[in-house]
């Protein structure tokens, strides 16, 4: 009798990879999924905390892709790892801050390394040529199996008939009568293979399986580092902010980050120990936490800024509540700043 094959599928909660996962494990191969946590990845945190996304489900999709495929998912945290993917990018970035090509090369290197520690004969992945400009095109498919060191051990179920033959398809591994040859953007000859195989919930990701391909959060993200004297360096309550609230910056030195819902205030609480945090104290209010180095007249302005998102933003006078690292506090008095005069470049 013929030795199982196993093999580790990359699962990011989309569609594509738990297709190609589904394909190879219909072939009588063990698989188990691997998932990389770098920090950015689009899953139910933000969900968590709005009122807004109520009704989004409040899931790790790489989990729920596991538990619908009926296998094993190993989640790894790559976020010290990733760092140098995301700041010194070889192959550059998309149209935002996504290195989606050194991304996907990192990945299934370390998926690589994983196999031979753990035994498992190739590595899947939901990689459709032509589906995503950067990262999925023709001429990438040989980058990534030759960069990340997988070479022919890396198999793409979905558009395999359009590849050269990896090892498992010449060793009989698997059948590449039974793999596919989809290309394109289109999305329909997934859509039709999961309404095959019965699959008919599933996450569709609009630009990709993470933050850095969202053009609102790549800007914050490049503004942080600019007010760092370009210190690329961050850590993860830096990439986690960046998903919340309102993100304001009306001077270099410092930035506001303006909670735009009760959620995000109760998040934002939970920082109070790292930030300086301003509170109106005299009408409901957001919460709003002070980042950088704001000098008093620096703090004026804030205030005068954190009232006109409050409730008081008509009154003559709002009270201020600045509450420092160590819990010291302090009220000072200011006017509502009127909207029309907070500049839109101020907006990050
Ligand atoms: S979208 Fe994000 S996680 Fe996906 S390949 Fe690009 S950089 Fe990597």
């Amino acid at each position: 009798m013929s030795q199982q094959r196993k093999a580790v599928a990359l699962i990011s909660g989309g569609l594509d990879s738990m297709l190609a996962a589904k394909t190879i494990l219909e072939q009588g191969v063990h698989v188990e999924g691997i998932n990389f946590f770098t920090g950015f990845c689009v899953e139910g945190h933000t969900h968590a905390i709005r009122a807004r996304d109520k009704a989004k489900p409040k899931r790790n999709n790489s989990l729920w892709v596991a538990e619908q495929l009926g296998i094993n998912l190993h989640i790894i945290d790559v976020i010290e790892e990733y760092k140098d993917v995301l700041i010194n990018p070889k192959h550059g970035y998309g149209a935002n801050m996504n290195p989606c090509l050194d991304c996907k090369i990192f990945m299934v290197n370390k998926a690589k390394q994983w196999i031979a520690e753990n035994g498992f004969d190739f590595i899947i992945t939901g990689e459709v040529i032509g589906q995503r400009p950067m990262s999925q095109r023709k001429e990438t498919m040989p980058i990534v199996a030759r960069e990340s060191g997988a070479d022919d051990l890396l198999l793409r179920p979905l558009c395999a008939k359009n590849l050269p033959a990896t090892l498992p398809e010449r060793e009989g591994w698997v059948d590449r009568e039974k793999l596919y040859g989809f290309s394109g953007r289109s999305r329909k000859p997934q859509m039709a293979l999961a309404e095959q195989y019965g699959f008919s919930e599933y996450a569709q990701p609009a630009g990709g399986c993470c933050f850095l391909t969202d053009a609102s959060y790549s800007a914050k993200l490049v503004d942080l580092w600019r007010a760092r004297d370009n210190n690329r360096a961050y850590d993860l309550d830096d990439i986690m902010l960046l998903k919340v609230g309102r993100h304001i910056r009306p001077r270099p030195n410092f930035k506001m980050i303006v909670a735009r819902e009760e959620g995000e205030g109760r998040f934002l609480q939970g920082y109070r120990k790292e930030f300086m945090m301003m509170s109106s104290a005299s009408h409901n209010g957001p919460l709003v936490l002070i980042d950088g180095s704001p000098s008093d007249e620096d703090l004026q302005l804030a205030a005068a800024i954190t009232a006109r998102y409050g409730q008081g933003r008509d009154a003559e006078q709002v009270d201020i509540r600045i509450t420092g690292k160590d819990g010291s506090a302090r009220t000072i008095q200011v006017r509502p700043m009127p909207a029309d005069q907070i500049p839109e470049a101020w907006f990050v």
